[in-house]
């Protein structure tokens, strides 16, 4: 993540030369000098709008990530315990640029410990670490519900549903679930990065995303479907719900990716190819011991 993705930063450079351009061009047409104060308005209006969201993540990044934050990441996340120091130091900075963008709130107002901010965060981090220049798809945000589960219509602590990724709508995600996913960290199962992999792939169907692989440079949608469509057909080590359609088997796989890579790549290096370009990073080399250190 960055205080300003490049491609916002051009824009912003083209319309804050553009508005005195107009302006100046439409004083020359008309000669009323009205238009040169209203013009600095603007200029200013437009500044501050612009440039809203990168102050507040320049702001958010002067805070200093707290200790005890550090020594909780250390003890749930396999994935920050298993980078280098300067890793490390760029994973702090993406959970707070992430911590600072993204509203994490509980279902009607429920109050939300520190930790279940920082894990989500967390998450996101060690997915975006091999793509500095993506952003988290979360426009709308994370909202958390207690307990494990949650029904179809809401109900909380029923049913079986641990989280969803509505489209135009926030990820929800079952409190309880997201706890247990980092608490095995190499189980394969973890909400978060399911719910967020349906974000990302949905994002990149979107923008039409082309992945370079060794056998040529393919189309994103095209490649995971006709993945899905070989597993489908032959012996696959990906739990059965990958099975459901191609998007749960690119979320399922990200969450096998994330936790346990090794034997996913043994596996099926092919998919383990293409989450690899995807991702633009290969978590074996990140996760070279548990959290217990063996
Ligand atoms: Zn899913």
């Amino acid at each position: 993540m960055r205080v300003i993705a490049r491609y916002d930063l051009f824009f912003i450079v083209l319309y804050a030369l553009l508005i005195p351009v107009v302006g100046v061009l439409v004083f020359c047409m008309t000669g009323r000098t009205v238009i040169l104060p209203l013009l600095l308005l603007l200029e200013a209006l437009y500044l501050m709008l612009a440039l809203r969201k990168p102050w507040q993540r320049r702001q958010g990044l002067r805070m200093s990530f707290p200790g005890e934050g550090r020594e909780f990441l250390l003890s749930r996340s396999a994935y920050f315990h298993g980078l280098d120091e300067a890793g490390r130091m760029r994973f702090e900075r993406d959970v707070r640029l992430f911590l600072v963008d993204v509203l994490i709130s509980g279902i009607g107002g429920r109050p939300l410990s520190w930790q279940t901010r920082l894990l989500i965060a967390a998450g996101a981090a060690a997915m975006l670490h091999g793509r500095p220049d993506w952003e988290p798809p979360l426009v709308d945000g994370v909202t958390i519900y207690p307990g494990m589960s949650f029904d179809r219509n809401y109900q909380v602590k029923k049913g079986n549903i641990a989280g969803q990724a509505p489209a135009g709508g926030p990820m929800l995600l079952a409190e309880g679930s997201l706890m247990q996913g980092f608490a095995d960290t190499e189980d394969g199962f973890n909400v978060l990065i399911h719910e967020l992999a349906h974000f990302f792939d949905r994002e990149a169907r979107k923008s039409g995303l082309k992945l370079r692989l060794r056998s040529g440079t393919v189309n994103w949608a095209e490649t995971i479907a006709r993945e899905w469509e070989r597993h489908n057909h032959g012996t696959s080590i990906l739990p059965a719900y990958a099975a459901q359609n191609e998007a749960e088997f690119f979320a399922v796989a990200s969450e096998m990716f994330f936790e346990n890579p090794r034997p996913l790549h043994d596996a099926h290096p092919e998919l383990f190819e293409i989450l690899r370009e995807f991702y633009q990073q290969d978590p074996r080399q990140v996760l070279v011991k548990n959290l217990r250190g063996n």
